[in-house]
């Protein structure tokens, strides 16, 4: 998992202002370019409202704007992921903070990109339906399990990618039970050794719990596993030591969690495993 990059070449409200001006009157509606111009006018403070919070990681603070079910619904019409303006955004924003492109969902690392997540639900606050800030990529299995929720006691509920940084510490953890060299039953879990400020812990707690993250991390498992075994076995019958590989193994995913984050599960587990001598023991 790592923090992405939300690097808007304008402000958001132009944003806003581009996505309306993509949008057409249709034989059956022949005011909605102008209402949605209108709206514009009447939700530009909240835009200011939301890169001033989102600045300051107070999003919580956000209050609702009060419009019309009919506006409500003009808002909501804003959003299509398949908007070519949206389109061409996601693809812009999809970058970790050092420019690399991530097809992977960061909210999960498990699954391809494949929708925009609205951070701050877009049923619950319609007017930043196409807030360039609040657009994440995601999967659309983190999406559906996020829903309408985002708060848990007035504090994120889910992580934030672009403003909740991501600790170089690590916090996810595994249990291992070796049965053969094949068969690891694993366990995932979160836990803070390594002093992580509560407040963020809280946040990583619950999007790794309320996004099923650890029992998706487990069902992904038996493929690491064999592949590390794989290999270790073909590195030992072309003569490297077992202490060897094992130093090779940790320095490869000690320079990973560059790439892919201090905490990605595919990292941790080789980890645990390359570490563990009731594995070890079985070659
Ligand atoms: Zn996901």
């Amino acid at each position: 998992m790592k923090n992405l990059k939300n690097n808007l070449s304008s402000n958001s409200i132009d944003f806003m202002r581009m996505v309306v001006s993509s949008m057409r009157n249709t034989a059956e509606d022949q005011t909605r370019k102008t209402r949605l111009l209108s709206l514009i006018t009447k939700v530009d403070p909240t835009y200011s409202n939301y890169d001033s919070k989102f600045s300051t990681n107070t999003l919580p603070l956000l209050t609702k704007l009060i419009i019309s079910a009919s506006e409500k619904s003009d808002l909501l019409s804003l959003y299509s992921y398949k908007n070519s303006k949206l389109t061409a955004f996601r693809r812009a924003i999809s970058t970790d903070t050092s420019s690399t492109y991530q097809a992977t969902c960061q909210y999960c690392t498990v699954n391809s990109v494949n929708s925009l997540d609205h951070f701050v639900p877009k049923d619950l606050f319609p007017e930043f339906s196409v807030h360039p800030s609040n657009l994440v990529p995601s999967c659309t299995e983190c999406n559906s399990k996020k829903l309408v929720r985002w708060l848990n006691n007035n504090q994120h509920l889910f992580l934030n990618l672009y403003i909740d940084l991501l600790p170089n510490k690590q916090y996810l953890f595994v249990e291992l039970n070796v049965i053969s060299l094949n068969k690891v039953d694993v366990n995932f879990k979160v836990d803070n050794p390594n002093n992580i400020p509560v407040q963020l812990y809280t946040i990583i707690t619950s999007h790794y719990t309320e996004l099923d993250l650890f029992q998706r991390f487990k069902d992904k498992s038996s493929d690491i596993i064999i592949e590390l075994t794989n290999s270790i076995q073909s590195s030992l019958s072309n003569g490297v030591s077992l202490p060897m590989i094992q130093q090779i193994i940790l320095d490869t995913c000690s320079r990973d969690k560059q790439h892919k984050g201090y905490n990605y599960y595919q990292i941790i587990l080789k980890e645990a495993l390359i570490q563990s001598s009731d594995y070890l023991s079985l070659f």
